[in-house]
């Protein structure tokens, strides 16, 4: 059997460019830097309070205090971006705690910009969190139940038109309403805050990878699914139609959610729109690695690095993560 059908072998050997740690640094084709990690936080009310995340190993809820100290810590290695989710005290069905001018995340937003300005603050918009009923929008009780989309729109305006107002760099709507993007959009450049970027959760689809996020954000619905809003994992196509909807209404920047079971959607949506595109590696992808990790299955370090390579090289610019501190800790000490 002749190899010359497969290229130019003898001639083209691929193995010479793997000789040696420096040439494979110089052929290298993606990079994984500190700079490109966003650290999501919870935060909850209280002083010197840590509770936690039981499925979620390293995780914990944090009072805005220690969310401080976390950021620092986080910054002290490199990464320099947290995504901040809010757990109010009380919760109803207008989800107030969401846009109240001195709401948990607007709080803590403020704490942040005030003891670490160079800290990135992006801050997640959702209603979940903050709705007895736990879902992302309003509930129509008269219709099944049913989440409607209109009036929800008001209100996810108003959140992050709240959080901006306290400071947040970045806003990045997560509900999955339809023209929430241009209503955010609308009511920030109304308010004078036309600077204030946001990062919609463009393609974020209805997976049960996010099952240890509602143990740290206490965000579970209280009846049915997120089925009828979040997409089906099933289509690709329809993510990039809502990608291009979110980026015709004002979207700075587009995120995949999840990412590790959904990299050829990133791949799609950079290769399409090469638009300024996000990965969010949710709570399962950690929580997974981590068990495994703890029963001396595979290797932490290796494993939780080669993933995260893995969405940059399908496209994502940046990589919300749990793992950004201890990954831009590894990397740091190579
Ligand atoms: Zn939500």
């Amino acid at each position: 059997m002749s190899f010359t059908a497969f290229g130019q072998f003898p001639t083209c050997r691929p193995r010479r460019l793997r000789q040696s740690p420096a040439l494979r640094r110089l052929v290298r084709e993606t990079s994984l830097d500190a700079g490109q990690l966003v650290l999501p936080l919870f935060v909850r009310a209280g002083r010197k309070v840590r509770v936690p995340v039981a499925s979620m190993p390293g995780v914990f809820q944090l009072s805005p205090d220690e969310i401080i100290r976390e950021a620092e810590r986080a910054q002290q290695w490199g990464v320099a971006a947290v995504l901040l989710f809010g757990i109010p005290e009380t919760k109803d069905e207008k989800a107030s705690g969401a846009y109240a001018r001195n709401g948990i995340v607007q709080q803590t937003v403020r704490l942040l910009k005030k003891h670490l300005p160079d800290c990135l603050v992006l801050t997640d918009v959702c209603l979940c969190e903050y709705m007895s009923h736990g879902h992302c929008g309003v509930v129509e009780k008269a219709k099944g139940g049913r989440v409607a989309n209109d009036p929800t729109l008001a209100l996810l305006a108003r959140t992050a038109l709240s959080h901006a107002e306290a400071g947040a760099d970045v806003v990045a709507p997560s509900d999955m309403m339809d023209g929430r993007v241009a209503a955010i959009r609308q009511t920030l450049d109304q308010h004078g805050l036309a600077d204030t970027p946001i990062l919609s959760y463009a393609a974020k689809f209805a997976s049960a990878y996010y099952g240890p996020f509602r143990d740290a954000a206490d965000s579970a619905p209280q009846f049915g699914d997120r089925r009828a809003y979040q997409m089906d994992g099933a289509n690709a196509r329809e993510a990039l139609r809502e990608v291009a909807m979110d980026l015709q209404e004002g979207a700075d920047m587009v995120m995949v959610k999840p990412a590790l079971a959904y990299l050829d959607i990133l791949h799609r949506v950079k290769t399409e729109f090469g638009c300024p595109t996000a990965a969010y590696s949710v709570s399962g992808e950690f929580s997974m690695i981590k068990a495994a990790a703890a029963n001396g299955w595979v290797d932490e370090r290796g494993v939780t690095l080669e993933t995260l390579l893995s969405m940059r090289r399908a496209g994502a610019d940046f990589i919300v993560t749990y793992y950004a501190a201890e990954a831009a800790r590894w990397l740091k000490e190579g």
